[in-house]
């Protein structure tokens, strides 16, 4: 049975990277009938907080990637949450040790920063300079009077390759030398994220590890060494192509909106920004198609269809995707998500049947629900008129009085009677283009560009839209 797990540090809100991450181990998982568990890592005790671990939580559910276990549901395996399992590593921790494998190592932040610049300046790579690795039990037992809390570091073996055989790049080796002897656990008694991991990913029975691209150098070997000395058999590796911002440069806040609740708030679906990132790095067999359902992507997905190479973030395709998705709901659905989302805001929703008329006709001005906001203060609230505008409307008084007349006789109140009247309006006065429409447009809304000025004023009501023009007869 095919176990993956996403395992977020809650140090920050929940990243758009991470969703990807989470997301192709949610699809993997399905597609084989497999679990998907969450395990919280959090033994950076300063950086950690609870409000992140929420976000992450709320954000997963809010895209509906539900896990099979977890800290919040528990499982077979648990503790989900790294800080619940120290025992556990503490237990490791005295394996290693016992076995040999790992050691106690007294040296200062002084001494190590010393030892870094000492080697810098003989042209070496800079790393532990293994001090401590041979103390007999004397030393040690000296020691550990003047310094009750040590670290642990791992005694990774002198020479060698490390081999990793991803899933997706093929096999990749990595010369020993250039790991150094890592900490495991730290002074304070957290382990390090290389050790908890392992640790976590043998005993949960993680069989696949699909992760980003940038743990391949770093921690992969690391973990891979820590594997074999603790007879833990080896998970399989995937390591996915990183996501770029257009610059090609990482993806970050200089690039925009970096984390998930900036894009729920702004008024994104959550099935939209899923379908959007899952073909960050994947390529569907079926070709020339880009919207897919989240059953849609379980069918779809499978590790040969991963792509090597560097994904890169479009803020205007996920708009446009996201307006792809606003396009497909239905009125009634459209309204539902929009309530939802001005529940806690100062933008009433209560008038159904105005805001059915206003999505039927506005849709394609939405893009984000936020936008939403945007086009009914456009209609209810719309600016001052300009001096420039004053004058240009006095012009077209005689246009503007007609029109006047013809609303307040008007009786069938429908987007196409009105544009209809205005044409009447036209023919009399024989105005017809922007001779015609500019100066209602500028009338109403007191702009120059935006959406029709028939369904606008359809939308505005007809006593509204004589109050409207009332007012500005009274500065003409
Ligand atoms: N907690 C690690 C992170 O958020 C997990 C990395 C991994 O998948 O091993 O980067």
């Amino acid at each position: 049975m095919i176990r993956v797990r996403f395992p977020p540090s809650p140090t920050g809100f929940m990243h758009i990277g991470n969703v990807r991450t989470a997301l192709f181990n949610f699809l993997f998982a399905r597609k084989n009938n497999g679990k998907f568990i969450l395990r919280i890592e959090d033994t950076d005790k300063e950086r950690s907080k609870k409000e992140y671990e929420d976000d992450i939580i709320e954000g997963l559910k809010w895209l509906n990637l539900n896990w099979d276990e977890g800290p919040d549901i528990g499982g077979p395996f648990g503790p989900y949450r790294q800080s619940e399992r120290l025992e556990i590593y503490k237990f490791y921790i005295d394996k290693l040790l016992e076995e040999g494998k790992a050691y106690l190592c007294f040296c200062s932040e002084e001494d190590i920063e010393r030892d870094r610049e000492d080697m810098l300046k003989k042209g070496l790579m800079p790393k532990y300079s293994r001090r401590c690795r041979n103390l007999n039990k004397d030393e040690i037992e000296k020691k550990l009077k003047d310094n009750s809390s040590p670290v642990v570091r791992f005694k990774t073996p002198l020479d060698g390759e490390v081999v990793v055989e991803d899933e997706l790049r093929g096999r990749l080796t990595f010369p020993i030398e250039n790991l150094d002897d890592f900490v495991i656990l730290r002074s304070d008694g957290m382990p390090t994220y290389n050790f908890a991991v392992v640790i976590d990913d043998a005993l949960m029975k993680i069989n696949y590890v699909i992760r980003g691209e940038d743990h391949l150098h770093g921690n992969t070997p690391r973990q891979i060494l820590l594997y074999k000395a603790l007879n833990f058999p080896l998970p399989k590796f995937v390591h996915l192509p990183m996501i770029l911002g257009e610059d090609h440069t990482k993806l970050s806040k200089r690039h925009g909106s970096v984390s998930l609740r900036d894009y729920k708030n702004e008024g994104y679906l959550p099935e939209a920004l899923v379908n959007y990132m899952a073909l960050l790095g994947f390529s569907p067999k079926t070709k020339e198609k880009e919207i897919f359902s989240l059953q849609e992507l379980i069918d779809e997905f499978s590790i040969e269809n991963l792509s090597k190479s560097n994904a890169i973030f479009s803020p205007s395709k996920i708009r446009w995707m996201n307006h792809k998705y606003i396009e497909m709901l239905s009125i009634d659905e459209l309204l539902k998500r929009i309530k939802d989302f001005y529940k806690d805001s100062d933008l009433e929703i209560k008038n159904d049947d105005w805001y059915k008329e206003f999505l039927r006709l506005m849709r394609d001005h939405i893009f984000v629900l936020s936008d939403i906001k945007k086009l009914v203060k456009e209609i209810f609230e719309p600016e001052k008129l300009s001096d420039e505008k004053i004058s240009y409307l006095r012009e077209n008084k005689n246009l503007i009085l007609e029109f006047y007349d013809a609303i307040e006789k008007f009786e069938k109140w429908n987007e196409n009677n009105i544009l209809n009247l205005i044409k009447d309006i036209g023919k009399k006065l024989s105005l017809k283009g922007k001779d015609l429409y500019h100066p209602l447009r500028v009338l109403i809304t007191h702009q120059d560009q935006g959406p029709e000025i028939y369904i606008y004023i359809y939308l505005l009501g007809k006593d509204k839209t004589l109050n409207r023009i009332e007012e500005v007869l009274t500065i003409l």
